[in-house]
């Protein structure tokens, strides 16, 4: 899940300056999930639109505005409000953002309601949680499963930094070191010959931006 938090509506009212009526695009899945992009979510940022004198022609909610298809689907449906429209503003991940822009087919101004922070696990409490970096190499097989370029706030790779106090992490005393957790985890499954091995220096050409993978 890609995990996304609004701009301040300060911010997005200067993107939208000049513009007197705008076209809201959400998503239906990450965004909605995050209450970025969700019908609520929209619901509420047109009524401070409103509340500031804009006109808030319509909006759509594609499933997953990151899936050309997709968005493709939602933007032919709402065309004509589109194009009546003084801009569009987007509250979705990077993502669905560049897709909008690739999909519109349209030179109308088109702005961004959000920042897209990390890709996240959700866990049971509802608390998202940044647990892998999309390295393109991984090495949880060796860790326990535990990820220590995301988890680690150094992102070590061969052990630890020797800050940890009670195995809470020298960066940040609220969260554990990911190397006492990789420890403990690796001495459970009888895999602690695995901390002995040295890993040459990870290869950061399989992370080369952008990346592209071809069905
Ligand atoms: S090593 Fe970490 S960042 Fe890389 S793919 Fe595996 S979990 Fe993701
Ligand atoms: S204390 Fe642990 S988690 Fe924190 S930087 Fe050092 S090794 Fe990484």
């Amino acid at each position: 899940m890609i995990i996304t938090k609004q701009k301040d509506f300060k911010e997005i009212l200067k993107y939208l300056e000049g513009a007197k009526s705008v076209f809201i695009i959400g998503c239906g899945e990450c965004s909605t999930t995050c209450k970025t992009g969700g019908e609520d979510d929209i619901k509420k940022i047109k009524a401070a639109l409103e509340k500031e004198g804009k006109t808030v022609t319509g909006y759509c909610i594609p499933e997953a505005p990151c899936i050309a298809a997709k968005v493709k689907l939602e933007l032919a449906k709402n065309r004509k409000t589109i194009e009546s429209s003084d801009a569009v503003l987007v509250l979705a991940c990077g993502l669905g953002i560049q897709s909008v822009k690739e999909n519109l087919r349209s030179e109308k101004p088109i702005h961004v309601g959000c920042d897209t922070l990390f890709m996240g696990a959700i866990d049971s409490g509802g608390v998202f949680l940044e647990k892998c970096s999309a390295c393109g190499d991984c090495v949880l097989e060796l860790t326990g499963l535990i990820c220590p370029l995301t988890r680690c706030s150094k992102g070590l790779l061969n052990g630890p930094c020797g800050g940890q106090d009670k195995g809470k992490c020298e960066v940040d005393k609220n969260r554990d070191c990911a190397w006492i957790l990789i420890y403990n985890e690796l001495k459970k499954k009888n895999k602690l010959d695995l901390l002995r091995e040295i890993r040459p220096p990870k290869d950061h050409s399989k992370a080369g931006k952008p990346r592209e993978v071809k069905l």
